[in-house]
């Protein structure tokens, strides 16, 4: 199948006697966005804006595996292209942002890997502005790290998702680059802080 024949409407299961709402093997669960926006903003005013990133970025990164893997096993995709382009698929049925991506060059015999694309109408900048003004830095933690998992699990190294642009910096739509640790320069090291532990594994 191609990227985009990706259906996530047809491959949930909501068992109403039980209670339980699954994707294949992943019990889900749905909780409005205001709320999701209320807990980013509780841990931003009791733990501080940075280890409150840190553990965004952290949760984003988890579910970004972890829906890689979800995908790899349960679909027979055509390339390891339409692979790597059903994360932002899976990402926009989510509702969580409408992912486009823009630039794809992934060698897996030179190792080069450099993905960028647009996002747009990301949950988490609408709920950070709710809350806040506009950032001197990226604020769509989550999306960072859902895109950095996804890929690092998709390439068996380590990526870093960052977005230049941002809704939450005041620009009107969003903008994802990833590329290796090293490609970055300083502006990664909170990222690196972040998913280090999970390289280890
Ligand atoms: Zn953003």
């Amino acid at each position: 199948m191609k990227a985009t024949d990706f259906d996530l409407s047809k491959d949930m299961n909501f068992d109403i006697d039980q209670g339980i709402t699954s994707f294949k093997d992943s019990r889900l669960v749905i909780f409005d966005a205001n709320s999701i926006g209320l807990l980013r903003q509780m841990l931003i005013e009791t733990e501080g804006v940075e280890k409150a990133r840190d553990l965004f970025l952290k949760f984003g990164y988890q579910n970004g595996y972890s829906d890689f893997l979800q995908m790899k096993t349960n679909y027979e995709f055509d390339s390891e292209m339409d692979l790597l382009a059903s994360g932002p698929v899976i990402h926009t049925w989510e509702g969580i942002v409408h992912a486009q991506p823009k630039e794809v060059k992934v060698d897996p015999v030179t190792r080069e890997f450099f993905f960028t694309g647009v996002w747009s109408n990301s949950y988490e900048a609408e709920q950070h502005l709710s809350f806040y003004d506009h950032s001197e830095d990226p604020v769509c933690w989550t999306l960072m790290g859902y895109a950095s998992g996804w890929c690092t699990a998709f390439w068996g190294s380590p990526l870093i998702a960052i977005e230049p642009v941002c809704v939450g910096k005041g620009d009107d739509h969003c903008e994802w680059k990833i590329q290796p640790p090293e490609k970055w320069g300083s502006e990664a090291d909170v990222y690196i802080k972040a998913y280090e532990k999970f390289w280890r594994k």
